[in-house]
């Protein structure tokens, strides 16, 4: 996706080389119409596989994952990471380990939400190691739905989460892929 990749490169923050900030249009504050087309991409994609629902992650991927559940008509479904007192019902759960805040969160769905019915679009806003779309896709799993892939907005290739996702079967769109961040410096893959 042209604009996003653009908006990498002019408005993304690199820090010790890592970790890519992305305060400006959606980590933080949030550019709709760039996650409109966000949504869009994906749907285009992903639309003759059947999807029945969206599931993410709080916070940052639910800016893109509404998007999309808006150009496939289904509800956008996103995992906690703290269990509220208000969700008194059965629930499925598994831990995910945060890359950014190397912290592991105990993360849960409503069993109400999901069912064997499902084929399920995964979507999150970085693809690092893997940890959290492999998180949700084992959430997918135990409500014994199916995956219709997953769609990442921006994946930073030099790390294995592509790879093992693949390993899995599953089918993985993502919109900007980051060779390197080396020297605090973005390349994109095709840039190298
Ligand atoms: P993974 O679970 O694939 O290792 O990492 C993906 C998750 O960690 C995403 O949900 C995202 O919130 C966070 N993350 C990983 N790398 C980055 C990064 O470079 N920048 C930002 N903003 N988040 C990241």
């Amino acid at each position: 996706m042209e604009l996003l990749q653009q908006k990498v490169k002019d408005e993304g923050v690199v820090i010790d080389g890592a970790i890519l900030k992305v305060d400006a249009f959606l980590n933080h504050q949030i550019d709709a119409h760039l996650m409109k087309e966000v949504g869009q991409t994906f749907y285009n994609y992903f639309n003759k596989k059947g999807v029945t629902k969206i599931l993410t992650i709080e916070a940052s991927g639910i800016a893109p994952a509404i998007m999309a559940a808006l150009v496939f008509d289904v509800p956008c479904l996103f995992a906690k990471k703290a269990v509220p007192s208000t969700l008194t019902e059965a629930v499925y759960a598994t831990d995910i380990h945060s890359y950014t805040k190397n912290k592991t969160s105990h993360v849960v769905i409503s069993q109400k939400f999901l069912s064997a019915d499902d084929n399920v679009l995964i979507i999150d806003d970085f693809l690092a190691n893997g940890e959290a779309a492999l998180g949700l896709y084992d959430l997918v799993r135990q409500a014994g739905a199916d995956c219709a892939g997953v769609g990442i907005v921006i994946e930073k290739s030099f790390q294995q989460g592509a790879a093992r996702l693949k390993d899995e079967g599953l089918d993985v769109l993502s919109l900007c892929r980051i060779a390197s961040l080396e020297n605090n410096k973005v390349t994109l893959v095709g840039e190298e």
